[in-house]
Protein backbone atom coordinates (compact mmCIF):
# COMPACT_ATOMS: atom_id res chain seq x y z
CA UNK A 1 0.00 0.00 0.00
CA UNK A 2 1.49 3.27 -1.12
CA UNK A 3 1.91 6.05 0.86
CA UNK A 4 -0.08 8.34 2.19
CA UNK A 5 -2.93 6.70 2.98
CA UNK A 6 -6.31 8.39 3.65
CA UNK A 7 -9.85 7.00 4.89
CA UNK A 8 -12.77 9.13 4.77
CA UNK A 9 -15.27 7.78 7.85
CA UNK A 10 -19.29 8.28 8.28
CA UNK A 11 -19.64 8.64 12.22
CA UNK A 12 -21.24 6.19 14.56
CA UNK A 13 -23.07 7.70 17.34
CA UNK A 14 -21.96 6.81 20.22
CA UNK A 15 -24.54 4.70 21.94
CA UNK A 16 -24.93 2.89 18.72
CA UNK A 17 -24.96 -1.20 19.01
CA UNK A 18 -23.90 -1.56 15.66
CA UNK A 19 -20.86 -4.15 15.41
CA UNK A 20 -19.47 -3.94 12.27
CA UNK A 21 -18.14 -0.94 10.78
CA UNK A 22 -16.78 -2.01 7.44
CA UNK A 23 -19.60 -0.25 5.57
CA UNK A 24 -18.91 2.97 7.72
CA UNK A 25 -15.39 3.91 6.00
CA UNK A 26 -13.77 4.20 2.89
CA UNK A 27 -10.49 4.84 1.44
CA UNK A 28 -10.04 7.44 -0.68
CA UNK A 29 -7.07 8.58 -3.41
CA UNK A 30 -5.14 11.14 -0.82
CA UNK A 31 -4.62 13.63 -3.91
CA UNK A 32 -8.23 14.05 -4.84
CA UNK A 33 -10.70 16.26 -3.10
CA UNK A 34 -12.29 14.91 0.05
CA UNK A 35 -14.29 17.37 2.03
CA UNK A 36 -16.59 20.66 1.04
CA UNK A 37 -15.57 24.22 1.18
CA UNK A 38 -18.24 24.45 4.01
CA UNK A 39 -16.53 22.20 5.99
CA UNK A 40 -16.09 23.67 9.69
CA UNK A 41 -12.86 22.16 10.41
CA UNK A 42 -11.51 24.21 7.74
CA UNK A 43 -13.63 26.95 7.94
CA UNK A 44 -12.68 28.13 12.13
CA UNK A 45 -10.70 24.71 13.00
CA UNK A 46 -13.87 23.30 14.77
CA UNK A 47 -12.58 19.74 15.24
CA UNK A 48 -10.49 18.00 17.30
CA UNK A 49 -7.93 15.24 16.62
CA UNK A 50 -5.57 12.66 17.57
CA UNK A 51 -2.27 11.65 16.04
CA UNK A 52 -0.21 8.11 16.95
CA UNK A 53 2.77 6.47 15.61
CA UNK A 54 2.67 2.89 13.78
CA UNK A 55 6.30 1.09 14.02
CA UNK A 56 6.51 -1.54 12.39
CA UNK A 57 2.67 -2.18 11.54
CA UNK A 58 1.78 -1.14 15.57
CA UNK A 59 -0.14 1.67 16.58
CA UNK A 60 1.26 2.84 19.55
CA UNK A 61 -1.18 4.33 22.58
CA UNK A 62 -4.27 3.22 20.75
CA UNK A 63 -6.45 3.18 22.95
CA UNK A 64 -5.06 6.73 25.59
CA UNK A 65 -5.06 8.49 22.34
CA UNK A 66 -9.25 7.12 21.16
CA UNK A 67 -9.72 8.08 25.06
CA UNK A 68 -8.31 11.76 24.52
CA UNK A 69 -10.15 12.33 21.47
CA UNK A 70 -13.16 11.40 23.42
CA UNK A 71 -12.62 13.91 26.03
CA UNK A 72 -11.50 16.77 23.15
CA UNK A 73 -14.64 15.83 21.76
CA UNK A 74 -16.84 16.38 25.14
CA UNK A 75 -14.64 19.62 26.42
CA UNK A 76 -16.07 20.88 22.46
CA UNK A 77 -19.67 19.57 22.80
CA UNK A 78 -19.14 17.23 19.76
CA UNK A 79 -20.86 14.59 19.27
CA UNK A 80 -18.72 12.10 21.07
CA UNK A 81 -16.37 9.25 19.05
CA UNK A 82 -17.52 5.60 18.71
CA UNK A 83 -14.63 4.04 20.21
CA UNK A 84 -15.49 0.80 18.63
CA UNK A 85 -15.57 2.42 15.22
CA UNK A 86 -12.59 4.52 15.44
CA UNK A 87 -10.66 0.89 16.66
CA UNK A 88 -12.08 -0.47 13.60
CA UNK A 89 -10.85 2.07 10.65
CA UNK A 90 -7.52 2.18 12.57
CA UNK A 91 -7.34 -1.54 12.95
CA UNK A 92 -8.12 -1.79 8.74
CA UNK A 93 -5.89 1.17 8.33
CA UNK A 94 -2.97 -0.40 10.00
CA UNK A 95 -3.75 -3.85 7.90
CA UNK A 96 -2.84 -2.04 5.05
CA UNK A 97 0.30 -0.40 5.65
CA UNK A 98 4.14 -0.90 5.41
CA UNK A 99 4.76 -3.37 8.50
CA UNK A 100 8.10 -1.25 8.64
CA UNK A 101 8.99 2.08 9.43
CA UNK A 102 7.43 4.60 11.30
CA UNK A 103 4.44 6.65 10.36
CA UNK A 104 2.25 9.19 11.78
CA UNK A 105 -1.93 8.46 11.90
CA UNK A 106 -3.87 11.24 12.03
CA UNK A 107 -7.17 10.88 13.15
CA UNK A 108 -9.83 13.66 12.80
CA UNK A 109 -13.70 14.40 13.74
CA UNK A 110 -14.51 17.72 12.99
CA UNK A 111 -17.67 19.47 13.35
CA UNK A 112 -19.01 18.91 9.92
CA UNK A 113 -20.46 21.38 7.05
CA UNK A 114 -21.90 24.17 8.39
CA UNK A 115 -25.99 23.61 9.14
CA UNK A 116 -25.03 20.22 8.11
CA UNK A 117 -26.66 17.43 10.28
CA UNK A 118 -23.56 15.18 10.95
CA UNK A 119 -19.55 15.26 12.23
CA UNK A 120 -16.94 14.39 9.55
CA UNK A 121 -14.58 12.15 9.95
CA UNK A 122 -11.27 10.87 8.54
CA UNK A 123 -7.81 9.47 9.09
CA UNK A 124 -4.51 10.03 7.02
CA UNK A 125 -1.82 8.43 7.45
CA UNK A 126 1.82 9.77 6.45
CA UNK A 127 5.66 8.90 6.80
CA UNK A 128 6.69 10.23 9.45
CA UNK A 129 9.84 12.33 9.06
CA UNK A 130 13.46 11.19 10.28
CA UNK A 131 14.07 12.00 13.90
CA UNK A 132 17.17 10.40 14.86
CA UNK A 133 19.35 12.91 14.88
CA UNK A 134 17.14 15.23 17.33
CA UNK A 135 16.81 12.04 19.40
CA UNK A 136 20.27 11.98 19.18
CA UNK A 137 21.05 15.64 19.76
CA UNK A 138 18.01 17.27 21.89
CA UNK A 139 16.30 20.23 20.78
CA UNK A 140 17.66 24.20 22.18
CA UNK A 141 14.45 25.54 23.84
CA UNK A 142 12.97 29.33 24.81
CA UNK A 143 10.50 30.00 26.91
CA UNK A 144 7.51 31.59 25.97
CA UNK A 145 4.51 33.32 27.50
CA UNK A 146 0.94 31.74 26.76
CA UNK A 147 -0.76 34.67 27.75
CA UNK A 148 -2.68 32.93 30.48
CA UNK A 149 -2.45 32.82 34.20
CA UNK A 150 -2.79 29.59 36.27
CA UNK A 151 -6.57 28.46 36.34
CA UNK A 152 -7.75 30.19 33.31
CA UNK A 153 -8.76 26.82 32.15
CA UNK A 154 -11.25 26.48 34.80
CA UNK A 155 -12.38 30.27 34.73
CA UNK A 156 -13.21 30.41 31.46
CA UNK A 157 -13.70 26.67 29.80
CA UNK A 158 -14.73 27.93 26.09
CA UNK A 159 -11.17 28.74 25.50
CA UNK A 160 -11.00 24.87 25.33
CA UNK A 161 -7.62 24.63 26.10
CA UNK A 162 -6.64 20.65 27.44
CA UNK A 163 -8.79 19.95 24.19
CA UNK A 164 -7.04 19.01 21.30
CA UNK A 165 -8.40 21.01 18.52
CA UNK A 166 -7.62 21.47 15.14
CA UNK A 167 -6.92 25.35 15.97
CA UNK A 168 -3.22 25.18 15.75
CA UNK A 169 -2.13 27.94 14.33
CA UNK A 170 -1.09 30.18 17.72
CA UNK A 171 0.82 26.74 18.42
CA UNK A 172 2.74 26.90 14.88
CA UNK A 173 3.12 30.69 15.57
CA UNK A 174 5.33 29.66 18.92
CA UNK A 175 7.11 27.52 16.83
CA UNK A 176 8.23 29.85 14.08
CA UNK A 177 8.88 32.58 17.32
CA UNK A 178 11.12 30.07 18.91
CA UNK A 179 12.92 30.02 15.75
CA UNK A 180 13.20 33.79 15.29
CA UNK A 181 14.62 33.91 18.70
CA UNK A 182 17.44 30.65 17.26
CA UNK A 183 15.82 28.11 19.48
CA UNK A 184 14.20 24.50 17.83
CA UNK A 185 11.48 24.68 19.92
CA UNK A 186 9.63 26.26 22.98
CA UNK A 187 7.80 25.76 26.43
CA UNK A 188 4.63 28.14 27.27
CA UNK A 189 4.43 29.44 30.56
CA UNK A 190 1.72 31.20 32.24
CA UNK A 191 1.77 34.82 32.55
CA UNK A 192 2.62 33.79 36.38
CA UNK A 193 5.82 31.29 35.67
CA UNK A 194 4.52 28.01 35.59
CA UNK A 195 4.97 25.21 33.44
CA UNK A 196 2.30 24.14 30.66
CA UNK A 197 4.01 22.23 27.44
CA UNK A 198 5.27 22.44 24.23
CA UNK A 199 3.39 23.62 20.91
CA UNK A 200 2.72 19.69 20.04
CA UNK A 201 4.86 18.18 23.46
CA UNK A 202 4.54 17.54 27.32
CA UNK A 203 7.27 18.33 29.12
CA UNK A 204 8.96 15.79 31.64
CA UNK A 205 12.06 17.33 34.14
CA UNK A 206 14.51 15.20 36.28
CA UNK A 207 14.27 17.49 39.49
CA UNK A 208 14.87 16.82 43.28
CA UNK A 209 15.21 13.13 42.38
CA UNK A 210 11.85 12.70 41.03
CA UNK A 211 11.00 12.49 37.48
CA UNK A 212 8.21 15.30 36.89
CA UNK A 213 5.91 16.33 34.91
CA UNK A 214 3.16 19.81 34.69
CA UNK A 215 -0.47 18.23 36.10
CA UNK A 216 -2.82 17.85 33.36
CA UNK A 217 -5.91 19.00 33.91
CA UNK A 218 -8.03 22.22 32.21
CA UNK A 219 -4.84 23.65 30.69
CA UNK A 220 -2.65 20.95 29.42
CA UNK A 221 -2.95 17.51 27.24
CA UNK A 222 -2.09 14.43 28.94
CA UNK A 223 0.43 13.22 26.99
CA UNK A 224 0.02 9.51 26.07
CA UNK A 225 3.92 9.68 25.52
CA UNK A 226 4.45 11.29 28.95
CA UNK A 227 1.71 8.26 30.31
CA UNK A 228 4.29 5.92 28.79
CA UNK A 229 7.44 7.23 30.76
CA UNK A 230 6.26 7.05 33.77
CA UNK A 231 5.01 3.90 33.53
CA UNK A 232 8.58 2.79 31.98
CA UNK A 233 10.02 5.05 34.89
CA UNK A 234 7.71 3.05 37.75
CA UNK A 235 8.65 0.07 36.63
CA UNK A 236 11.93 0.72 37.45
CA UNK A 237 11.03 2.02 41.12
CA UNK A 238 12.00 5.24 39.90
CA UNK A 239 9.48 8.33 41.70
CA UNK A 240 7.42 10.02 39.33
CA UNK A 241 5.23 13.15 40.16
CA UNK A 242 2.34 15.03 38.67
CA UNK A 243 2.49 18.69 40.62
CA UNK A 244 3.10 22.61 39.76
CA UNK A 245 6.59 23.50 38.24
CA UNK A 246 7.93 27.04 38.11
CA UNK A 247 10.10 27.81 35.34
CA UNK A 248 13.03 28.63 37.69
CA UNK A 249 12.75 24.61 38.73
CA UNK A 250 12.66 23.93 34.99
CA UNK A 251 15.91 26.01 34.64
CA UNK A 252 17.63 24.10 37.58
CA UNK A 253 16.61 20.51 36.61
CA UNK A 254 18.98 18.08 36.23
CA UNK A 255 17.20 16.88 33.20
CA UNK A 256 14.41 18.05 31.09
CA UNK A 257 12.61 16.38 27.57
CA UNK A 258 9.84 17.75 25.47
CA UNK A 259 7.99 14.54 24.70
CA UNK A 260 5.18 13.05 21.70
CA UNK A 261 3.94 10.56 19.94
CA UNK A 262 5.84 10.80 16.79
CA UNK A 263 9.10 12.97 17.76
CA UNK A 264 9.69 10.71 20.67
CA UNK A 265 11.82 11.79 23.80
CA UNK A 266 13.97 14.58 22.45
CA UNK A 267 16.52 16.27 25.21
CA UNK A 268 16.19 20.00 26.33
CA UNK A 269 20.14 21.10 25.38
CA UNK A 270 19.66 24.67 26.04
CA UNK A 271 16.89 26.94 27.72
CA UNK A 272 16.33 30.34 27.39
CA UNK A 273 19.92 30.45 25.86
CA UNK A 274 21.31 28.84 28.86
CA UNK A 275 22.85 25.16 28.67
CA UNK A 276 20.89 22.41 30.30
CA UNK A 277 21.99 19.21 31.95
CA UNK A 278 21.13 16.37 29.73
CA UNK A 279 20.97 12.96 30.51
CA UNK A 280 21.53 11.38 26.74
CA UNK A 281 21.90 7.56 28.07
CA UNK A 282 18.28 8.10 29.39
CA UNK A 283 17.18 9.56 26.35
CA UNK A 284 18.70 6.66 24.41
CA UNK A 285 16.86 4.29 26.81
CA UNK A 286 13.31 5.92 26.49
CA UNK A 287 13.62 6.31 22.54
CA UNK A 288 14.30 2.52 22.47
CA UNK A 289 11.50 1.81 24.65
CA UNK A 290 8.78 3.86 23.19
CA UNK A 291 9.65 2.32 19.50
CA UNK A 292 9.68 -1.18 20.87
CA UNK A 293 6.18 -0.45 22.51
CA UNK A 294 3.82 -2.98 20.28
CA UNK A 295 0.43 -1.53 21.62
N1 LIG B 1 0.74 18.85 24.18
C1 LIG B 1 0.35 19.30 22.97
C2 LIG B 1 -0.19 20.69 22.85
C3 LIG B 1 0.44 18.48 21.84
O1 LIG B 1 0.05 18.92 20.65
C4 LIG B 1 0.97 17.17 22.00
C5 LIG B 1 1.07 16.26 20.85
O2 LIG B 1 0.90 16.61 19.72
C6 LIG B 1 1.39 16.75 23.26
C7 LIG B 1 1.25 17.61 24.35
C8 LIG B 1 1.99 15.38 23.46
O3 LIG B 1 1.01 14.40 23.39
P1 LIG B 1 1.34 12.93 22.89
O4 LIG B 1 2.47 12.43 23.72
O5 LIG B 1 0.08 12.18 23.17
O6 LIG B 1 1.67 13.01 21.45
Amino acid sequence: MSLPFTLLIDPVPVDSDQKDFRDTFHETDSAAPALRVDELSTQRGDGVFETLSVVDGHPQQLEPHISRLSNSAKICDLPLPNAHQWRAAIAYTVARLPQQGELALKFVLSRGVESGPAPTAWLHVTRAADFSSVRENGVRVVTLDRGYPRGAAERAPWLLMGAKTLSYATNMAALREAKRRGADDTIFLTTDGYVMEGPTSSVILCSGGAYVTPAPGGAILHGTTQQSIFEYMRDRGQPVEYRDVTVGELRDADAAWLVSSVRLAVAVTALDGEPMRTDQRLTSELNAYLLARTA
